[in-house]
């Protein structure tokens, strides 16, 4: 390390999980197609790149650590795959993963696609039901304002469906807490849907209706279907996720460092230097996309005010237990994506993932079934760290009670994350305005704390910060 090499500009990209291995690959694809000679050195502070794209291969199982897969209704992964040429790594789900289950009141109950029978079938009461249909005569959010996701359900579909339908989808996709956490950045689509809409009920129809004049004319809309948002199936690559990022990372070549943690970046006269583990190195953009509370530290002194706000931002931790069953120990192979818990059901798991029926033949050995039970969240910050028998106990006492399943694993393992998942509380896009706003010139952010925690959307805010830093380097 030293000087930056020759005339060519340099971006340094610190943090190798999928939001920063994307963002270096945006970056040299858009200096390619302006001509810009460009140096992209990453930095990652583990001896592996990935970060939660990690798996545990053992006994023939292939057990994931992180992600299990990303939707295909949005586009930026599968771009960003068609990019590499690696189509023919993807692994689409089974169509059983359609099958999506809530715990509630003793048992399993499945969510259906159509809206009509979602509402006759799910996990509401009649009284709950009765009070989802009220729901055009709810109060509007006030404009402009930021309120939680609790209080948007609370008060547009009643109590029951805030704590037995829109709680346990918290659970699946942030392990958040929807009491404490943003609509505004959580759900965009849904806040921006009330905004338009004045209310969800009258977006379904709306939307509905601006379909069918869409198709009469013969045209696309490429509105989602529904206030859910979009569906879309699962998608995965057949060697687990991390083939994705294992690619990114071997097109970096040598300009990868592994094993070398940013501990800080300083200014002087406007230029900036990445202070690493090893050495300092001169850089004309930086990409920042670690988790929040480690740009926080980097930024600490550069950026003081951008790093207390980022070191506010909370995270949950999670485990993820592996059970692997003899396919026939079992008294029915569960045949679906799995299930998810409502806090009110106070079990000690969020839900579990029935991981052979939604990868049939690519995560488990001939004969064997693997399901991956979620523990912890944002309202559990205890039993993740449980020590390894009590966690493999508590989970397989909550599987007999949630799904009856009460054969003996022949496999088990644990992977804990102390910092799984941001969370977006209340108010999270101004303060992240302020922080952005705060940084230093050429310095930008990436990564899952910030504008969605889905692979998609790591994917997408990786573009935008690659093009951003670019545009940067116009100006220095
Ligand atoms: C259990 C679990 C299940 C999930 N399931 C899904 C799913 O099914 N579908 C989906 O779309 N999303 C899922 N997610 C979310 C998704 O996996 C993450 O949001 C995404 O992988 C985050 O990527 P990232 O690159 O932003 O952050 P990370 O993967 O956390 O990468 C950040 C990297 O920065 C590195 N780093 C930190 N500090 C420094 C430093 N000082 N210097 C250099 N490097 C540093 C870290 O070591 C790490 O490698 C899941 C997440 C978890 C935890």
């Amino acid at each position: 390390m030293g000087q930056s090499p020759g005339t060519r500009k340099v971006v340094v990209v610190v943090g190798g999980g999928v939001s920063g291995l994307a963002a270096a690959h945006f970056a040299k694809k858009a200096a390619r197609e302006s001509g810009l000679a460009l140096k992209i050195v990453l930095f990652e502070q583990e001896k592996r790149a990935g970060g939660k794209f990690d798996a545990q291969r053992k006994d023939g199982y292939l057990v994931e650590a992180g992600p299990n897969g990303f939707l295909d209704s949005k586009p930026w992964t599968l771009d960003l795959v068609r990019e590499l040429g690696m189509e023919k790594a993807l692994l689409p789900s089974d169509q059983s993963a359609a099958r999506r289950f809530i715990y509630s009141r003793g048992r399993l109950h499945e969510l259906k696609a159509s809206p009509l029978s979602f509402f006759l079938g799910g996990p509401l009461s009649p009284a709950g039901r009765l009070r989802i249909l009220a729901e055009p005569l709810a109060p509007p959010t006030p404009a402009g304002q930021d309120t939680s996701l609790a209080e948007f359900a609370r008060r547009r579909l009643g109590r029951e469906a805030l704590e037995r339908l829109l709680d346990p989808m918290v659970s699946g996709i942030f392990a958040g807490d929807p009491y404490r956490m943003s609509l505004k950045a959580s759900f965009p689509r849904i806040a921006q849907l009330e905004e338009e809409y004045g209310g969800l009920t009258r977006a379904m129809f709306g939307i509905a209706a601006e379909r069918k004049r869409a198709k009469k004319r013969g045209e696309e809309t490429g509105i989602s279907s529904g206030p859910a948002g979009p569906g879309g199936v699962l998608t995965s690559f057949k060697a687990g996720v991390s083939q994705l990022t294992d690619r990114l990372a071997s097109d970096m070549g040598e300009d990868i460092h592994l094993g070398d943690g940013v501990k800080s970046i300083s200014v002087h006269n406007g230029s900036l230097t990445v202070h690493t583990g090893k050495g300092e190195l001169r850089a004309d953009a930086v990409i920042l996309a670690t988790p929040a509370c480690a740009a926080a530290g980097i930024l600490e002194l550069a950026a003081p005010e951008s790093s207390s706000i980022l070191a506010q931002i909370p995270y949950s931790p999670m485990a993820v237990v592996g059970f692997g069953y003899d396919t026939a120990a079992l008294h029915k192979p569960p045949n679906g994506f799995g299930y998810l818990i409502p806090r009110v059901e106070n079990r000690k798991i969020l839900g579990a993932l029935w991981t052979s029926s939604i990868f049939p033949g690519h995560r488990s050995p001939e004969g064997r079934f693997l399901i991956r039970v979620m523990v912890g969240g944002a309202r559990d910050h205890e039993t993740p760290f449980l020590a390894d028998e009590d966690l493999i106990a508590t989970a397989r006492r909550e599987l007999a009670a949630t799904m009856g399943l009460t054969a003996e694993p022949s496999f088990s393992t644990i992977i804990r994350w102390r910092e799984a998942i941001p969370l977006y509380t209340v108010g999270h896009l101004e303060r992240l305005a302020e922080a952005e706003g705060a940084l230093p010139a050429g310095v930008v952010l990436a990564g899952n704390a910030y504008r969605g925690v889905g692979i998609n959307d790591c994917v997408r805010e990786a573009e935008v910060a690659a093009l951003k830093a670019m545009e940067t380097l116009k100006q220095s």
